[in-house]
């Protein structure tokens, strides 16, 4: 019985997915934080109707301009706030979907508190192992699964493994297999068997991160940080096998730098930055437009990706924001680029469904939601 309600489940919130179709915007703003505040800073941003996904930036000259998203946070909003909603996205891995779920924003507007959060406050990477380990217990009378994971740090157009131990690797490169999936040989695959495993490797590859840099925020915010799950499925009834992964990203810093302040290698950092950015956004552009070539390749970050980007996969981006009036810029540049991304949905992928159905499911989702939250 409980398998038929989870098929059923599952089958309407693919009904509500296809019809939405695949790109989510969630948009979060960071509160103010001390330093802001006693420099006397003030809130551009108004969430009167975040509800309704809607927020206000108010621009200088007193003028507003308005955006829409599929979710906004406020300052107010927890690390569980955010994963309630990102949940049902995650879980597709299990069903055999590619996901990909990434922060952008500028540096400093919690980027990695969302993904990564504290060791208190864990965030959208822990919990997602967490929920993925509590769904396949659920279904393991019907289904087994296999997780592992890698996390692996794009820097200057390079990519580190972050679960290598020992000395570096020769060069990694990204190859396509006989199926036509893109992964780098030689990258660790840790096998994850339960959650204790997790926060060990995780906190490995964090870690790792900061080695061998002078200094680690300055690296963290020129780097992309990305952790691969991947699940192999079976289907014990059937026999039937998937194989399917979920990228969690922390991009780089969105900021442009001054260009005064800029030389050298920073130039050169900042070039490979603003490129794999920009061809993400160029990736995004070409899926929205329905271009008969999506040009992942011209950038390491979507190439990676290429699996999980576009095509029969979802995507869920956080635009982070900041709500200070010294960020106005950066942050109205940061809507801007979420808004063209979430032009995306505006695809084929429609289906025309009974509006009752879709309540009838609005409630299931909620209900599944108060359980998961209940369980916290
Ligand atoms: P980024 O990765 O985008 O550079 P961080 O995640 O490092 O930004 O966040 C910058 C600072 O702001 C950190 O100290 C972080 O803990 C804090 N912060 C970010 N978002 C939130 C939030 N929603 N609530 C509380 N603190 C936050
Ligand atoms: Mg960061």
């Amino acid at each position: 019985k409980y398998y038929e309600e989870m098929t059923q489940r599952k089958k309407l919130f693919n009904e509500v997915q296809e019809a939405k179709g695949n790109i989510r915007v969630f948009c979060r703003c960071r509160p103010l934080n001390k330093v802001e505040m006693s420099a006397g800073c003030t809130t551009v941003v108004d969430f009167d109707a975040a509800k309704d996904g809607c927020l206000g930036i108010l621009a200088t000259g007193s003028s507003k301009k308005s955006f829409r998203f599929d979710r906004v946070y406020t300052p107010k909003d927890d690390q569980v706030d955010v994963f309630a909603d990102a949940s049902s996205m995650v879980i597709s891995v299990l069903d055999g979907y590619n996901v990909c779920i990434f922060a952008y924003g500028q540096t400093g507007t919690g980027k990695t508190f969302t993904m990564e959060g504290t060791e208190q406050n864990r965030g959208v990477n822990y919990r997602t192992l967490e929920h993925l380990f509590r769904v396949s217990k659920e279904r393991s009378e019907t289904f087994s699964y296999d997780i592992s994971v890698s996390v692996l740090e794009v820097y200057n157009e390079q990519i580190r493994d972050l679960l290598a131990t020992g000395p570096a690797s020769k060069r990694l490169e990204i190859k396509q297999n006989y199926e036509g999936h893109h992964h780098v040989p030689g990258v660790v695959e840790a096998k994850v068997d339960n959650i204790s495993d997790v926060w060990t490797v995780l906190q490995a590859g964090s870690n790792a991160r900061a080695v061998g840099s002078n200094n680690v925020n300055e690296h963290s915010s020129r780097s992309h940080c990305m952790l691969c799950i991947m699940v192999k499925t079976k289907n014990l009834m059937n026999g039937e096998c998937t194989k399917s992964k979920l990228w969690l990203v922390d991009l780089a810093g969105s900021e442009r730098l001054a260009k005064t302040d800029v030389q050298g290698e920073r130039l050169k950092e900042a070039q490979n930055i603003n490129r794999s950015l920009s061809a993400l956004g160029d990736v995004i552009s070409a899926l929205a437009a329905k271009s008969s070539h999506i040009p992942y390749r011209n950038s390491k970050l979507t190439h990676l990706l290429q699996d999980s980007l576009g095509g029969d996969s979802k995507t869920l981006m956080f635009v982070q924001i900041s709500p200070s009036d010294q960020d106005v810029g950066e942050t109205l540049s940061s809507l801007n680029f979420a808004t063209r991304v979430r032009g995306v949905e505006l695809g084929p992928v429609k289906k025309q469904i009974d509006t009752g159905e879709l309540q009838k499911t609005k409630a299931m989702l909620d209900k599944a939601r108060s359980e998961c939250r209940s369980k916290e």
